[in-house]
């Protein structure tokens, strides 16, 4: 029999650095508790051997990479995030003064977002601990992203939202026919509640920050921008920040990726969060990893997070590379989504843009030089948020259906 993840070796606790075994029930450490965040490790020296020998012989998409990833290697499904194009937009550079600027557009998930790829992830290793049930909270996202690969493979399914997410996200958990419960309270008390329940039902709980193998799902988003980039490896790498999982994910994939050999060096990072939420903002302004929980108002709904359950991992990573956080206004969220979608084509919600809107102020601040070149993760499809991603799109025209009365 073909050992099962030949290549993960343990987790450790990312606050007092415990060391703790792979089990099917391992969520956070024992000693310090829901704070204490696991991380997953790989014996990469072992990976390296045949490692793009190996890539170049795998399918397209985040299975790809199973050599890298907490599950194993069979059954897997067909329905894979992922493999979603990066578009180099010269004239866009050049009209913001940058070097070079590039959109990896996430919106082309199966669910339309960067979350299907930590969906998929614990969707499928729910399913390989026998696992009869998925719960999740979320505003939106990680809930339907959840539903999509919980549907596709048959695992019940139950979301914890607040009662005032967007009606597109709402109307994907339906169709895909999770049970669906809207909670009367914000994003915290809806994350507590699905906390409470889903330990006491036993069921498998998605829930990305205190569950370490989310986060090596959010991994593949590095680790498919490395291969995308090999040599050409920009500057500057822009996300938005909510929890901070997608941040440390995609930093995690790229470290790794750069163990591997696959690129040279790794960019900084631009860690964007919107005026009405930045805690993590705000802790890296006053230089230390205290997060001090603050509101949570924007436009931006899946960044509106103001007790972020990562922000620790996230303040690492972007200290680590030499990067820095900005926070932009909702005003600047939508009239940058306006702009990408009316000069590339790319329709992004309003948390996938705020990462081009970050770019803008960084650039405008001097964070960012006319001499560099910059990637943007665009996390989520416009089609997501109607409302919120055309708030500062013209209005359409009314017009007579009798020809003689047209004017252009
Ligand atoms: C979840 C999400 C983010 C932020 O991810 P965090 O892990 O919460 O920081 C950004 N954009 C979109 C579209 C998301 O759904
Ligand atoms: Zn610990």
């Amino acid at each position: 029999m073909l050992p099962r993840m030949p290549y993960l070796t343990h987790l450790t606790c990312s606050l007092c650095g415990r060391r703790h075994d792979d089990t099917p029930d391992t969520y956070f450490c024992a000693d310090c508790g829901l704070t204490g965040i696991l991380e997953v490790h790989y014996d990469l020296e072992a990976v390296r051997p045949g490692f793009r020998e190996r890539l170049a012989r795998a399918p397209r998409g985040i299975w790809r990479y199973i050599d890298l990833l907490p599950l194993n290697p069979s059954p897997l499904p067909a329905l894979t995030p992922g493999d979603t194009p990066q578009f180099d937009f010269p004239a866009l550079a050049a009209r913001h003064g940058l070097r070079g600027l590039r959109v990896k557009d996430e919106g082309r998930n199966p669910s339309a977002s960067f979350k299907d790829r930590a969906s998929a992830v614990g969707v499928v290793r729910a399913m390989q601990h026998g696992k009869t049930r998925i719960a999740c909270a979320s505003t939106g996202n990680a809930a339907s992203s959840t539903a999509c690969f919980a549907a596709h493979l048959g695992l019940p399914a139950t979301i914890f939202v607040p009662a005032t997410a967007p009606e597109a996200k709402v109307a994907q958990l339906r169709v895909f026919g999770a049970q669906v419960l809207l909670v009367e309270g914000d994003y915290e008390k809806t994350w507590d509640l699905c906390q409470v329940i889903s330990t006491r039902m036993g069921w498998y709980n998605r829930n990305c920050a205190v569950n370490p193998y989310l986060v090596e799902g959010k991994k593949t988003g590095g680790l498919e921008l490395a291969e995308q980039w090999g040599d050409d490896v920009p500057d500057w790498l822009a996300i938005s920040v909510g929890d901070g999982c997608t941040l440390a994910g995609i930093w995690k994939g790229l470290r790794e990726m750069h163990a591997l050999g696959v690129i040279p060096r790794v960019p900084r990072l631009l860690a964007v969060q919107a005026d009405g939420a930045r805690p993590l903002c705000d802790s890296f302004e006053r230089g230390d990893e205290r997060v001090i929980f603050g509101p949570a108002n924007s436009l931006a709904d899946s960044i509106a997070v103001g007790a972020p359950r990562n922000g620790v991992r996230a303040l690492r990573a972007v200290r680590e590379s030499g990067g820095v956080f900005v926070a932009v206004s909702d005003a600047a969220i939508a009239e940058a989504g306006f702009e990408l979608a009316s000069r590339t084509g790319i329709f992004g919600e309003p948390a996938g843009v705020a990462a081009f809107a970050g770019v803008l102020a960084a650039r405008t601040s001097g964070a960012i030089t006319g001499a560099e070149t910059v990637c943007v993760m665009v996390t989520g499809s416009g089609l997501k948020d109607v409302r919120g991603g055309t708030a500062a799109a013209p209005p359409a025209r009314r017009v007579s259906a009798d020809p003689e009365q047209f004017a252009p």
